[in-house]
């Protein structure tokens, strides 16, 4: 979690000139102490609350460290630096609606090195691309198609369809969501990488093979 606390920070300094420097509230720019930076623990003390100026803190802080600490106790140790990347890429996306080519570039030379499933990535990557090509970039940003190349090369065949899977089901769920609560329509641009990294997550944890649960 303290992982998450930092990947936080990282994702938002992120293409900024000044990365360094103390955490601050962005409200009322108040230098925050550190009993006001332990991982979800001084979220629920202060209920999402600044402790000065009393403005919401996002549950972004909360849910990415909860989730980079479940990734730490459920992920094999060569696949962590390839997470954590992940994770800076789920809150980028989140965000900005565009995958930092720095980042996922980083990412699809580590799953080349470590995990090598180079016909899976190449299958995932065409799909993604084609799917770029047709709506002209409408459904799917080409970032996806380079993320969708290296959680392929990463997990392979098996996960890795079963990945892209979970995100459509998870980016489905969720875009219905949105779109009866905040009056989203199908033309808004919903941010896709977060959904194929939470589908990697379930792919490889749970070591999902819906390929051939749907060929049986
Ligand atoms: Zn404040």
């Amino acid at each position: 979690m303290v992982f998450g606390s930092f990947l936080n920070v990282v994702a938002l300094r992120f293409g900024k000139k000044s990365i360094g420097g103390r955490s601050a509230c962005p409200h009322c720019r108040k230098v925050l102490k550190w009993h006001e930076l332990i991982p979800i623990l001084s979220f629920l003390v202060q209920r999402g609350k600044c402790g000065n100026c009393e403005a919401k803190i996002s549950y972004q802080y909360p849910l990415i460290e909860l989730f980079t600490g479940l990734v730490f106790i459920t992920v094999p140790l060569w696949m962590l630096p390839v997470f954590c990347i992940y994770i800076v890429i789920l809150i980028y996306d989140f965000h900005h609606k565009i995958i930092p080519d720095t980042l996922v570039y980083s990412v699809i030379i580590i799953s080349l090195l470590f995990g090598r499933h180079l016909l899976a990535g190449l299958i995932i990557f065409t799909f993604f691309a084609l799917l770029w090509l047709i709506s002209k970039g409408r459904i799917i940003g080409f970032g996806d198609a380079k993320l969708g190349l290296s959680i392929g090369l990463l997990l392979g065949g098996a996960q890795g369809f079963s990945a892209i899977v979970v995100a459509f089901w998870i980016g489905a769920i969720v875009s219905l969501f949105l779109m009866r609560r905040k009056g989203l329509t199908m033309k808004s641009e919903v941010p896709f990488a977060p959904f194929m990294i939470l589908g990697a997550w379930l792919g490889m944890m749970l070591n999902l093979d819906l390929l051939h649960v749907i060929s049986f």
